[in-house]
Protein backbone atom coordinates (compact mmCIF):
# COMPACT_ATOMS: atom_id res chain seq x y z
CA UNK A 1 0.00 0.00 0.00
CA UNK A 2 1.12 3.25 -1.36
CA UNK A 3 1.38 6.58 1.59
CA UNK A 4 2.66 10.27 1.53
CA UNK A 5 3.14 9.29 5.11
CA UNK A 6 7.47 10.52 4.84
CA UNK A 7 6.37 13.33 2.30
CA UNK A 8 4.08 14.84 5.28
CA UNK A 9 6.53 14.14 7.85
CA UNK A 10 8.98 16.31 6.18
CA UNK A 11 6.84 18.61 5.23
CA UNK A 12 6.18 19.65 8.86
CA UNK A 13 10.05 19.28 9.78
CA UNK A 14 9.97 16.40 11.70
CA UNK A 15 12.85 13.53 11.45
CA UNK A 16 11.57 9.33 12.18
CA UNK A 17 12.57 9.88 15.85
CA UNK A 18 9.98 13.08 16.35
CA UNK A 19 7.08 11.53 14.70
CA UNK A 20 7.79 8.12 16.14
CA UNK A 21 7.40 9.99 19.94
CA UNK A 22 4.44 11.94 19.12
CA UNK A 23 2.03 8.93 17.55
CA UNK A 24 3.86 6.45 20.27
CA UNK A 25 5.18 3.73 17.89
CA UNK A 26 8.97 3.04 17.74
CA UNK A 27 11.15 4.59 14.86
CA UNK A 28 11.08 1.42 13.15
CA UNK A 29 7.90 1.17 13.07
CA UNK A 30 7.85 4.67 11.12
CA UNK A 31 10.41 3.20 9.14
CA UNK A 32 8.10 0.40 7.83
CA UNK A 33 5.20 2.23 7.40
CA UNK A 34 7.11 4.79 5.06
CA UNK A 35 8.42 1.82 3.37
CA UNK A 36 5.03 0.21 2.69
CA UNK A 37 6.61 -3.05 4.19
CA UNK A 38 3.69 -2.50 7.03
CA UNK A 39 0.00 -1.25 6.81
CA UNK A 40 -0.58 0.43 10.30
CA UNK A 41 -4.00 -0.85 12.36
CA UNK A 42 -6.98 1.69 11.43
CA UNK A 43 -6.12 2.70 14.93
CA UNK A 44 -2.92 4.09 14.04
CA UNK A 45 -3.69 4.70 10.75
CA UNK A 46 -6.43 7.52 12.25
CA UNK A 47 -3.61 8.77 14.80
CA UNK A 48 -1.27 9.21 11.89
CA UNK A 49 -4.03 11.12 10.43
CA UNK A 50 -4.99 13.14 13.07
CA UNK A 51 -1.49 14.57 13.70
CA UNK A 52 -1.05 15.52 10.27
CA UNK A 53 -4.28 17.17 10.44
CA UNK A 54 -5.25 15.15 7.11
CA UNK A 55 -7.72 12.22 6.21
CA UNK A 56 -6.81 8.98 6.12
CA UNK A 57 -7.66 8.69 2.21
CA UNK A 58 -5.47 11.97 1.76
CA UNK A 59 -2.54 9.95 3.30
CA UNK A 60 -2.90 6.18 2.25
CA UNK A 61 -3.59 5.32 -1.30
CA UNK A 62 -5.31 2.18 -1.91
CA UNK A 63 -5.43 1.85 -5.39
CA UNK A 64 -2.47 2.95 -7.88
CA UNK A 65 -3.52 5.56 -9.99
CA UNK A 66 -4.88 4.51 -12.97
CA UNK A 67 -6.98 1.93 -11.21
CA UNK A 68 -8.50 4.89 -9.58
CA UNK A 69 -8.75 6.89 -12.82
CA UNK A 70 -10.99 3.80 -14.28
CA UNK A 71 -13.28 3.69 -11.13
CA UNK A 72 -14.20 7.15 -11.27
CA UNK A 73 -14.81 7.38 -15.45
CA UNK A 74 -16.59 4.73 -15.73
CA UNK A 75 -17.49 3.63 -19.30
CA UNK A 76 -20.67 6.04 -19.95
CA UNK A 77 -22.83 3.51 -22.15
CA UNK A 78 -25.67 6.18 -22.81
CA UNK A 79 -22.72 8.66 -23.49
CA UNK A 80 -23.75 11.27 -26.80
CA UNK A 81 -21.75 11.78 -29.33
CA UNK A 82 -22.99 13.78 -32.31
CA UNK A 83 -22.65 16.62 -34.94
CA UNK A 84 -23.46 18.81 -31.85
CA UNK A 85 -22.24 17.17 -28.81
CA UNK A 86 -18.29 17.08 -29.09
CA UNK A 87 -17.32 13.62 -27.02
CA UNK A 88 -15.35 14.47 -23.78
CA UNK A 89 -11.86 14.82 -22.94
CA UNK A 90 -12.23 12.27 -19.49
CA UNK A 91 -14.14 10.03 -21.70
CA UNK A 92 -11.07 8.38 -23.07
CA UNK A 93 -9.63 8.03 -19.39
CA UNK A 94 -12.33 5.10 -18.59
CA UNK A 95 -11.69 3.70 -22.31
CA UNK A 96 -10.86 -0.12 -22.57
CA UNK A 97 -10.76 -1.26 -26.03
CA UNK A 98 -10.20 -4.79 -27.15
CA UNK A 99 -9.18 -6.37 -30.78
CA UNK A 100 -12.34 -8.08 -32.86
CA UNK A 101 -11.40 -9.26 -36.33
CA UNK A 102 -13.92 -8.25 -39.30
CA UNK A 103 -14.40 -7.90 -42.52
CA UNK A 104 -11.16 -9.29 -45.06
CA UNK A 105 -9.27 -10.18 -41.31
CA UNK A 106 -9.15 -6.24 -40.08
CA UNK A 107 -9.06 -5.91 -37.27
CA UNK A 108 -10.74 -3.03 -35.07
CA UNK A 109 -10.75 -1.97 -31.84
CA UNK A 110 -14.05 -2.23 -30.33
CA UNK A 111 -15.15 -1.45 -26.14
CA UNK A 112 -15.03 -4.28 -24.10
CA UNK A 113 -18.21 -4.70 -22.89
CA UNK A 114 -19.62 -4.11 -26.84
CA UNK A 115 -16.79 -6.57 -28.19
CA UNK A 116 -18.65 -9.35 -26.05
CA UNK A 117 -21.75 -8.43 -27.22
CA UNK A 118 -21.24 -7.82 -30.41
CA UNK A 119 -19.89 -11.30 -30.56
CA UNK A 120 -23.33 -12.93 -29.28
CA UNK A 121 -25.30 -10.76 -31.85
CA UNK A 122 -23.05 -11.98 -34.35
CA UNK A 123 -23.48 -15.91 -32.81
CA UNK A 124 -27.39 -15.23 -33.19
CA UNK A 125 -27.19 -13.66 -36.64
CA UNK A 126 -25.48 -16.64 -37.90
CA UNK A 127 -27.95 -18.89 -36.18
CA UNK A 128 -31.23 -17.03 -38.34
CA UNK A 129 -29.13 -16.80 -42.00
CA UNK A 130 -27.25 -13.97 -41.61
CA UNK A 131 -23.61 -14.25 -41.39
CA UNK A 132 -22.33 -9.96 -39.84
CA UNK A 133 -18.68 -8.67 -39.88
CA UNK A 134 -17.84 -5.25 -38.81
CA UNK A 135 -16.55 -2.58 -41.38
CA UNK A 136 -15.45 -0.22 -39.03
CA UNK A 137 -15.30 0.78 -34.99
CA UNK A 138 -13.51 2.78 -32.74
CA UNK A 139 -11.17 5.67 -34.47
CA UNK A 140 -9.29 8.16 -32.49
CA UNK A 141 -9.44 11.92 -32.68
CA UNK A 142 -6.03 11.87 -34.52
CA UNK A 143 -7.52 9.61 -37.13
CA UNK A 144 -10.65 11.54 -37.73
CA UNK A 145 -8.47 14.64 -38.39
CA UNK A 146 -6.30 12.51 -40.84
CA UNK A 147 -9.40 11.21 -42.82
CA UNK A 148 -11.08 14.72 -42.85
CA UNK A 149 -7.47 15.69 -44.37
CA UNK A 150 -7.43 13.37 -46.62
CA UNK A 151 -10.57 13.60 -48.31
CA UNK A 152 -10.41 17.61 -48.08
CA UNK A 153 -7.58 17.17 -50.27
CA UNK A 154 -9.00 14.60 -52.55
CA UNK A 155 -12.26 15.85 -52.93
CA UNK A 156 -12.52 19.58 -51.78
CA UNK A 157 -13.56 21.13 -48.54
CA UNK A 158 -17.19 21.46 -49.10
CA UNK A 159 -17.18 17.49 -49.68
CA UNK A 160 -15.56 16.93 -46.59
CA UNK A 161 -17.53 20.01 -44.70
CA UNK A 162 -20.89 17.59 -46.12
CA UNK A 163 -19.76 14.11 -45.59
CA UNK A 164 -16.88 13.42 -42.94
CA UNK A 165 -17.42 14.26 -39.64
CA UNK A 166 -15.58 16.74 -37.37
CA UNK A 167 -12.60 15.65 -35.75
CA UNK A 168 -14.41 15.16 -31.94
CA UNK A 169 -17.68 14.60 -32.78
CA UNK A 170 -17.73 11.19 -34.33
CA UNK A 171 -19.90 9.10 -32.55
CA UNK A 172 -16.92 6.18 -33.82
CA UNK A 173 -14.90 7.58 -31.28
CA UNK A 174 -16.50 6.29 -28.09
CA UNK A 175 -16.02 2.43 -29.43
CA UNK A 176 -19.76 1.72 -28.32
CA UNK A 177 -20.25 2.83 -32.26
CA UNK A 178 -19.75 0.38 -34.63
CA UNK A 179 -20.40 -0.83 -38.78
CA UNK A 180 -20.92 -3.99 -39.84
CA UNK A 181 -21.50 -5.84 -43.28
CA UNK A 182 -23.85 -8.51 -44.02
CA UNK A 183 -23.67 -12.09 -46.00
CA UNK A 184 -27.27 -12.76 -47.30
CA UNK A 185 -27.98 -15.91 -49.77
CA UNK A 186 -24.18 -16.12 -50.30
CA UNK A 187 -23.56 -12.49 -50.83
CA UNK A 188 -21.32 -10.20 -49.33
CA UNK A 189 -22.81 -6.46 -49.04
CA UNK A 190 -20.21 -4.21 -48.46
CA UNK A 191 -20.59 -1.00 -50.40
CA UNK A 192 -23.34 1.46 -48.00
CA UNK A 193 -25.73 1.84 -51.26
CA UNK A 194 -25.83 -2.03 -51.93
CA UNK A 195 -27.11 -2.35 -47.77
CA UNK A 196 -29.15 0.91 -48.16
CA UNK A 197 -30.79 -1.08 -50.92
CA UNK A 198 -31.39 -4.55 -49.20
CA UNK A 199 -32.38 -3.03 -45.59
CA UNK A 200 -35.50 -4.84 -45.41
CA UNK A 201 -34.07 -8.27 -45.70
CA UNK A 202 -31.57 -6.91 -42.43
CA UNK A 203 -34.94 -6.71 -40.45
CA UNK A 204 -33.82 -10.57 -38.52
CA UNK A 205 -30.88 -8.57 -37.74
CA UNK A 206 -32.86 -5.39 -36.67
CA UNK A 207 -34.99 -7.15 -34.81
CA UNK A 208 -32.36 -9.35 -32.09
CA UNK A 209 -30.17 -5.94 -31.50
CA UNK A 210 -32.01 -4.47 -28.62
CA UNK A 211 -31.49 -8.02 -26.97
CA UNK A 212 -27.67 -7.61 -26.92
CA UNK A 213 -28.13 -4.01 -25.86
CA UNK A 214 -27.27 -2.11 -29.31
CA UNK A 215 -29.93 0.21 -31.57
CA UNK A 216 -29.94 0.84 -35.10
CA UNK A 217 -28.51 4.72 -34.62
CA UNK A 218 -29.37 6.43 -37.64
CA UNK A 219 -32.89 6.45 -38.35
CA UNK A 220 -34.76 7.57 -41.85
CA UNK A 221 -37.39 10.45 -41.11
CA UNK A 222 -35.02 11.63 -38.15
CA UNK A 223 -32.48 12.84 -39.89
CA UNK A 224 -32.82 16.55 -38.38
CA UNK A 225 -32.40 15.11 -34.72
CA UNK A 226 -29.13 12.74 -35.40
CA UNK A 227 -27.82 15.13 -37.83
CA UNK A 228 -27.26 11.37 -40.11
CA UNK A 229 -29.22 10.43 -42.76
CA UNK A 230 -30.62 7.16 -42.21
CA UNK A 231 -27.27 4.18 -41.31
CA UNK A 232 -28.37 0.75 -42.07
CA UNK A 233 -24.95 -0.55 -41.35
CA UNK A 234 -24.23 1.87 -38.43
CA UNK A 235 -25.22 0.37 -34.87
CA UNK A 236 -24.63 1.21 -31.13
CA UNK A 237 -24.43 -0.42 -27.94
CA UNK A 238 -25.95 1.40 -25.03
CA UNK A 239 -25.21 -0.55 -22.13
CA UNK A 240 -28.46 -2.05 -20.68
CA UNK A 241 -30.76 -4.53 -23.10
CA UNK A 242 -33.85 -2.75 -21.28
CA UNK A 243 -33.19 0.65 -22.56
CA UNK A 244 -31.90 -0.71 -26.05
CA UNK A 245 -35.68 -2.84 -25.89
CA UNK A 246 -37.30 0.68 -24.87
CA UNK A 247 -35.41 3.12 -27.64
CA UNK A 248 -36.47 0.20 -30.60
CA UNK A 249 -40.07 0.20 -29.29
CA UNK A 250 -40.39 3.86 -29.31
CA UNK A 251 -38.66 4.01 -32.89
CA UNK A 252 -36.55 6.76 -30.98
CA UNK A 253 -33.08 7.64 -31.55
CA UNK A 254 -30.51 8.47 -28.85
CA UNK A 255 -30.89 11.61 -28.66
CA UNK A 256 -34.88 11.76 -27.56
CA UNK A 257 -34.23 9.35 -25.17
CA UNK A 258 -31.69 11.47 -23.41
CA UNK A 259 -34.21 14.31 -23.94
CA UNK A 260 -37.38 12.24 -22.31
CA UNK A 261 -34.98 11.18 -18.99
CA UNK A 262 -33.99 14.10 -18.17
CA UNK A 263 -37.45 15.56 -18.69
ZN1 LIG B 1 -20.59 4.34 -38.51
Amino acid sequence: MENRVEKLRKERGLNQEDFAKAIRVSRQTVSSIENGKYNPSLELAFTIADFLGKTIEEIFIYKRADEYDKKTCPTNYLILVNPFHKIPEDYFSGLELVEVRGYDGEVFRVEKKAARQFCKLQKAAAEIGIEILLSSAYRSVEKQRAIKEEFTKEYGEDYAERFVAEPGYSEHHTGLALDFVAEIGGKWLIENREIIERAGELQPIYDILPKYGFILRYLKGKEEITGYPAEPWHIRYVGDPEIAVQITAKGITLEEYKDYEHR
